[in-house]
């Protein structure tokens, strides 16, 4: 990575609320797709805990990847196993 390509990155880092970085440093390591989409579509919801589900965009490419929506892995669960999944994904942001 280039020096400058390396500052880019460090600032953005720093701009963003520090429960976001973890997810922004795998998906910069370049071993996350997941942890990518996810920290793409925060950083487009403002960096709000909470608002996960509230992309009104169903044309970006990202829709069908976004955080915190059934997947065909997880359509089945009850709402007590989503609700805990999402809180256990919130408190992952809050340490
Ligand atoms: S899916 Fe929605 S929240 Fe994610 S990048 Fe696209 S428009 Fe933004």
């Amino acid at each position: 990575m280039s020096h400058h390509a390396t500052e880019t990155v460090a600032l953005r880092r720093q701009t963003m609320p520090a429960r976001f970085r973890a997810t922004y440093d795998a998906a910069m390591s370049g071993r996350s797709r997941k942890k990518a989409v996810h920290a793409h579509c925060y950083e487009c919801l403002g960096w709000e805990i909470g608002h996960e589900t509230d992309c009104t965009s169903p044309a970006c490419p990202l829709y069908p990847y976004r955080p915190f929506v059934a997947s065909p892995l997880t359509q089945n669960l009850s709402d007590e196993a989503r609700a805990k999944r999402a809180a256990r994904a919130t408190r992952s942001f809050q340490t």
